[in-house]
């Protein structure tokens, strides 16, 4: 079997203890020695890696991602990111332009803070397409924007009533304004046409390269349907130049039940397939999000008096609903970001836990935005992994513009507590949610330690409390990923016997500044001990 040694830089093994080692050696897919028992067993058939001074850290695994959805939007118009309205509006008329066969003009990503409290006018997307629907999505995924025909189309006029879970924004006559918010967004879906099979296939390979490039060796995605479990099969189920992917099931507030056949049938399809593609976990959304004053608070928004967010579930459904599929013992990830959402989400669990009896089931609450101080320790208590998005945690345009001015500087201040959450001995882990943010691990990990922004503000960092040293932010974005997906016996440190899933990054981490981690480039990635990626 060839066997490979890597040597001369920085080995992060990602391990409890955050130790270092000096060398590494792979047999097949395995790390079969580490330090002087690795460079012992180089002989003349042995491959060896000068790392020439760079580090080597465990393929990084992304605990809550989009590569099916984010993938089918690849082909849709490129306003990922776009911050500027011109330039917006400017890639919509040339999308349609270039696109004169598409029937709807779609798009993901735009960001919201650009907008009045982040919401669209049809008219403004009317002076470029006035002829075809057009429907963007912004990056939160949570709030919709459309022109006047897809309105028309959908049937949306003033006497459209507000769905449950979800809002028609209006002006001040009572006509559709252009934007809705959470569940408000599927009556455009039932209108558009669904994104063909080829379509979701291409898009999830071109998304599952970009992982891999970024070092991603596997992803939860985070919102899929029981008929996308076919094209992650399809794409990542007999590819193992890609990374693995867990797939989780969306269960909606109105039609579980009849959902939970589908879903044992998906499971079984999936472990039918082979290892690569999993899906043992269901999602479910607790709330929305704080910048389209969605997400679900106790207390009311500080600038809108008697708004208290849109909670999807009612608690004793949340409730009966996570119980039934933690009895069919599926894993538990839930979409929280108010404190009122990640209230109610703690509560479902605990119920679920004293009903359904002990097992290792580690449920997954993910975002943790905002925790009130008194929710924070049934995290450990209760066994529940916070998922953060470490990016997020950093005064960017959205926090700054249109999250802090909805809560007020007081809730503001309890964001993102990820160094308290360590502390409190929870168990955390990291994810990009892409493509509602950029994928890319490093960034994430420079805001986990410095929660500044690339140039350094504000100096000491944003709630420096809860900043984190670099290899518990490695660990968390590495070997944690492992333990949500249970398979820390088996992958995400650099520990003998482990599969060889490896990320080699352009710097010597020990060496650089806590902010040059935002720009340390990935350079080649392995995975099951292959060269799959540099
Ligand atoms: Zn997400």
């Amino acid at each position: 079997m060839k066997r490979t040694v890597f040597s001369g830089g920085t080995i992060i093994t990602s391990d409890p203890a955050g130790r270092r080692t000096s060398a590494i050696a792979i047999e097949g897919d395995r790390i079969v020695a580490l330090g002087d028992d690795a460079l012992a067993l180089i002989d003349g058939s042995t491959e060896t890696v000068d790392l020439a001074g760079n580090t080597l850290v465990p393929g990084f695994r992304d605990g809550h991602c989009h590569p099916l959805l984010g993938g089918a939007h690849l082909a849709e118009a490129p306003i990922w990111g776009i911050a500027n309205i011109d330039e917006l509006l400017a890639i919509v008329r040339r999308y349609a332009e270039e696109h004169p066969d598409r029937e709807w003009i779609r798009g993901f990503g735009y960001l919201p803070a650009m907008l009045p409290r982040g919401r669209g006018e049809a008219d403004v997307l009317d002076a470029v397409v006035g002829d075809r629907p057009v429907w963007l999505t912004a990056n939160d995924g949570h709030t919709g924007w459309a022109n006047s025909v897809a309105l028309a189309r959908a049937g949306i006029d003033a006497s459209t009533p507000d769905p449950p879970h979800g809002e028609v924004v209006r002006r001040a006559d009572g006509s559709a304004s252009g934007a809705l918010l959470e569940s408000a967004q599927e009556l455009l879906r039932a209108a558009a046409p669904p994104i063909p099979h080829d379509d979701m296939v291409t898009g999830t390979r071109k998304a599952l390269e970009l992982f891999r490039s970024n070092g991603i060796t596997w992803g939860l995605d985070a919102m899929a349907t029981p008929e996308d479990v076919e094209v992650a099969i399809d794409v990542a189920g007999s590819d193992p130049s890609l990374p693995r992917v867990a797939v989780a099931l969306v269960a909606r507030p109105d039609e579980w039940r009849e959902q939970r056949t589908a879903f044992l049938e998906a499971r079984e399809r999936a472990r039918a397939a082979g290892p690569r593609v999993k899906v043992e976990t269901i999602k479910f959304f607790a709330d929305g999000v704080i910048e389209s004053g969605t997400a679900a608070l106790i207390d009311e928004y500080t600038d809108q008096a008697g708004n208290r967010g849109i909670p999807n579930w009612t608690p004793v459904g949340l409730t009966e609903a996570v119980t039934a599929f933690d009895k069919d013992g599926f894993q538990i990830h839930i979409h929280a970001i108010g404190d009122a959402g990640i209230h109610d989400a703690l509560n479902a669990i605990e119920t679920a836990r004293r009903r359904n009896g002990g097992r290792d089931r580690r449920p997954t609450i993910a975002h943790t935005q905002l925790v009130q101080p008194e929710d924070l320790p049934r995290f450990a208590a209760l066994g529940v992994i916070a998922n953060f998005e470490p990016l997020w945690a950093h005064l960017e345009p959205t926090m700054v513009e249109l999250t802090i001015p909805r809560l007020g500087d007081e809730r503001s201040r309890w964001q993102y507590p990820i160094g308290s959450m360590v502390r409190s001995g929870a168990k955390v882990s990291f994810g990009s949610d892409w493509p509602v943010t950029s994928l890319n691990p490093m960034e994430g990990i420079a805001v986990a330690v410095t929660r500044q922004t690339p140039r350094g503000e504000p100096p000491g960092g944003w709630l420096p409390d809860e900043r984190i040293d670099l290899d518990t932010a490695i660990h968390l974005y590495t070997s944690a990923g492992a333990y949500q997906s249970f398979e820390e016996r088996e992958v995400g440190m650099l520990a003998v016997g482990l599969r060889a899933d490896l990320v080699l990054l352009g710097a010597d981490l020990d060496q650089i500044t806590p902010l040059d981690l935002w720009s340390v480039p990935v350079e080649r990635v392995w995975i099951d001990g292959a060269l799959v990626s540099g």
